[in-house]
């Protein structure tokens, strides 16, 4: 009697100890539509928020969409199939995905914008980015910084000026942001766009492609700059500032009276902290992603939870239907002097990753 009691219980501890794990925790199906593998940052966002879904007891689907949108469309499409109950979503093209989403809408699933706008779509619940304004105006206050401290005794200062992908609404904040710190100077003749190419309709540099730019930069080294040197490139996006660089280094930049030109970035990505500490680029903006990813996980387990999610921004964002409500993270402004601290203090990467 005593054995079979004995049995009895280690079979219900058995029980109990394997319940939580294959029932309690299913908080059902969250769908993460990540743009592309081609930066570090998109991996590390889906990857982060993967694993804060599971920590919480959610079921991830994760998927990459090769900055292909019929493959974006196609994966969101498949994880409301699969019965997803929140989408959260980093757009390649924030206009395209209206119908997919009154489709997600009908089956009662909520939206999270992630880091992109979704715009055209009334089926945006929540938008979860940094402050992408501020974002600009940290690249072109450092451009400026490096104008100062790199070309002291030249004026005017020659700059070029480089924007994101044009279907990316965060591109025009970026590139407004960093204009309303430039323009003036433009103006009272400090700084010459020599190419004459301006605003994001010429400057655009469609899916944040660095080969782009780098033909683009190429272009202009031999139209504009055969006779007279650059200073400068407001670069948006690091992935650009390396294709940017390579076409500078090309005409021979970077080596014996030709200094480099002050080339900015954003998101830290390894190789241009590893630029900017060997003195080529100049700076970058760093958005700690694992905030970012938090950030929608909290949102997501807010709605699951029948709670409002936190947001510090309800004006900001309007996506062309109604203005989405939205929490803004602080993006922080790297360079040389600081990039070891702020990445490594935050233990982003480790010493040994930006030493070798
Ligand atoms: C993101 C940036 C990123 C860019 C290219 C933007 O939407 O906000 O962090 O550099 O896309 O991937």
């Amino acid at each position: 009697m005593k054995k079979l009691g004995a049995l009895i219980a280690s079979f219900a501890i058995g029980i109990a100890s394997f319940t939580p794990f294959a029932y309690a925790q299913d908080k059902g199906v969250v769908g993460i539509s990540m743009p592309t593998k081609t930066s570090t940052r998109w991996i590390s966002d889906g990857e982060t928020m993967e694993k804060l879904f599971k920590e919480a007891g959610y079921t991830p689907d994760l998927q990459f969409a090769d900055d292909d949108i019929p493959n974006q469309l196609a994966q969101i499409e498949n994880m409301v199939t699969k019965g997803a109950k929140v989408l959260v979503i980093g757009a390649i093209d924030g206009t395209t995905l209206s119908d997919i989403l009154q489709k997600a809408a009908d089956a009662g699933v909520k939206v999270i914008a992630y880091d992109r706008l979704i715009r055209d779509s009334g089926n945006v619940d929540y938008y979860a980015t940094f402050d992408n304004f501020q974002v600009g105006v940290l690249q072109a206050t450092s451009l400026v910084n490096g104008l100062k401290a790199k070309f002291p005794d030249t004026k005017p200062w020659n700059v070029e000026l480089f924007g994101g992908s044009p279907d990316d609404n965060n591109a025009f904040f970026f590139y407004d942001g960093a204009m309303s710190v430039l323009q003036p100077l433009i103006d009272s003749g400090d700084i010459v766009i020599k190419s004459g190419q301006m605003g994001m309709d010429q400057v655009g540099t469609l899916r944040w492609d660095g080969t782009v730019a780098q033909a683009r930069m190429e272009n202009l080294l031999s139209s504009t700059y055969t006779e007279d040197k650059l200073h400068g490139a407001l670069s948006p996006y690091d992935g650009l500032s390396i294709g940017i660089l390579s076409a500078l280094k090309g005409v021979g930049y970077g080596s014996g009276d030709m200094t480099m030109p002050v080339v900015t970035g954003q998101d830290a990505e390894l190789p241009s902290v590893k630029s900017i500490l060997a003195d080529e680029q100049y700076s970058t903006v760093f958005k700690d992603t694992r905030e970012l990813a938090k950030v929608a996980v909290s949102m997501v387990d807010a709605i699951m939870g029948g709670k409002t999610p936190e947001i510090n921004d309800e004006k900001t964002y309007n996506n062309g239907v109604k203005v989405v409500p939205s929490y803004l993270l602080k993006p922080v402004a790297v360079d040389k002097a600081n990039a070891k601290d702020v990445l490594v203090g935050a233990g982003y990467y480790t010493a040994d990753q930006i030493d070798n």
